[in-house]
């Protein structure tokens, strides 16, 4: 019997375990952290063998393959006896692909990737289709191969996930955008980080579909130099295509094959320009699945915004305060400003991933009355918009953060929460941090 052994014991370890199980092999998980309590019972129920606290590297270097999980780099000292010792490691994505024939649908990108692969699934949904939902989200995308039956996956695939993929194959592709972010995991060198995002496209034939943003530079100049044999569809909000999705005036329209759909921009249920671009792409592939034209419009109109994504939390005397917490870098926190058609006092901070704030300057000068820094180190926030914007305080926690906002802010003001930063500093995560501020803001 083939061993596999498991490095990591979250959501992805825990499936890919449970899959190897359910297949068969002699599975063993080990991880140099604590399990969950919640993980540590599936082990137990399924009888999988497991460490914690530790990596035993006698019960490791035996195993005829290893499955990785995406929070572990390469360089983690394990990992690199595995690989000097000749053991194949792949990733959860990799392994479940082996067992799974449905059409799988598969997003990535820097920033869209959760809002797209949701928008998507949603859209299935409404249309009666058997879909199951993971990788980055949900439940793990092997666990449901071991143990659901679904005629199509929406994956959501994060680089770190898509690192240590081989043969696997989407049958739709999406890279939502790529900018720079988490480039500590990639040598501090883009090009690594771009090819990673660029294995969504390993394998597909021409049958294919790769759907691209066509106005981002980064895709746009990786793509001409390589070979993707998918057919192509660019979304972009700069000119008409002919195959793919584009704006109109105030209308979005999608061509796909010899279909026209087209939407008022008005009706989609997600704000903001970035949102556009995040309907366009779920509106082709949902066309490329042969969605027609009036589900495809309704369930664009329906979307409920997902959680800490420009989320509304509520309007206090006419401040509208908003949750954002899901913004960790840059661009995410600059689409976020651009939309805001009111003045805003922004909290913003948290662990710096080697930001460069340049690009947020004529939005905040424009936009911003009042930042509120909530992070341990606050001096490159300073540095980056001191004698910009007009007032700038420094706080360490959600509820300060939270009433200090409603003393700055009047009334037609909004108050967002969009970091920038990690959350790492003060927050267990961008979650924790997004919860707290908005019962912070209920408490107001
Ligand atoms: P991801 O899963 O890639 O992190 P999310 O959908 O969770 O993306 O959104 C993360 C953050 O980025 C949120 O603050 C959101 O408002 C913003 N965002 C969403 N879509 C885009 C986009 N297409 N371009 C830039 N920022 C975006």
């Amino acid at each position: 019997m083939s061993r596999i052994v498991v490095l990591g014991g979250g959501e992805s370890g825990v499936g890919s375990a449970v899959l190897a199980k359910v297949k068969g092999f002699d599975v063993f998980l080990s991880d140099k952290g604590r399990i969950e309590d919640k993980y540590v019972s599936v082990l137990n129920q399924w009888e999988i063998p497991f460490e914690q606290g530790t990596h035993t590297e006698d019960l490791i270097m035996n195993a005829d393959e290893v499955i990785k999980s995406p929070g572990i780099p390469e360089t983690a000292p394990m990992v690199q006896k595995i690989i000097g010792g000749g053991i194949g490691i792949i990733s959860e994505i990799e392994f479940a692909g082996r067992y799974d024939s449905a059409k799988k649908i598969c997003i990535t990108g820097s920033n869209g990737k959760t809002t797209t692969t949701s928008l998507i699934y949603h859209l299935l949904m409404q249309a009666g289709l058997n879909v199951g939902l993971g990788g980055n989200i949900g439940k793990s995308y092997a666990y449901q191969v071991a143990t659901e039956k679904h005629d199509i996956y929406v994956l959501e695939l994060s680089s770190f996930q898509l690192d240590n993929v081989y043969d696997f194959k989407a049958d739709i592709a999406i890279i939502t955008n790529i900018t720079p972010d988490h480039l500590d995991r990639y040598g501090y060198n883009m090009e690594n980080y771009v090819k990673a995002k660029f294995r969504i496209t390993r394998n597909m034939s021409n049958e294919d579909c790769f759907i691209f943003c066509s106005d981002d530079e980064i895709t746009v100049s990786h793509l001409n130099k390589i070979v993707v044999k998918a057919s192509q569809f660019p979304f972009t909000q700069k000119e008409e295509v002919a195959q793919g999705a584009f704006v109109k005036g105030d209308r979005m329209i999608v061509r796909y094959k010899e279909e026209e759909c087209d939407m008022y921009l008005q009706e989609l249920a997600l704000g903001g320009r970035h949102n556009i671009y995040n309907s366009m792409a779920a509106a082709i592939a949902a066309k490329a699945m042969d969605i027609d034209n009036e589900a495809i419009k309704s369930a664009l109109s329906s979307f409920q915004p997902v959680e800490h994504r420009l989320e509304k939390v509520l309007s206090i005397g006419n401040v509208l305060y908003i949750n954002d917490s899901k913004a960790t870098n840059v661009d995410s926190a600059w689409y976020a400003l651009e939309c805001q058609t009111r003045p805003v006092v922004w909290i913003a901070g948290g662990t710096d991933k080697g930001n460069d704030y340049s690009s947020l300057v004529p939005l905040v000068q424009e936009k911003v009355k009042a930042l509120i820094c909530m992070g341990k180190d606050n001096a490159k926030l300073h540095a980056s918009f001191g004698g910009i914007v007009p007032q700038i305080h420094d706080v360490t926690s959600a509820a300060d953060a939270v009433n200090l906002a409603s003393r700055l802010a009047s009334s037609g003001d909004v108050v967002l929460l969009s970091p920038c930063c990690a959350s790492f500093d003060l927050f267990k995560n961008y979650e924790d941090r997004g919860r707290q501020f908005k019962e912070a803001v209920r408490k107001l």
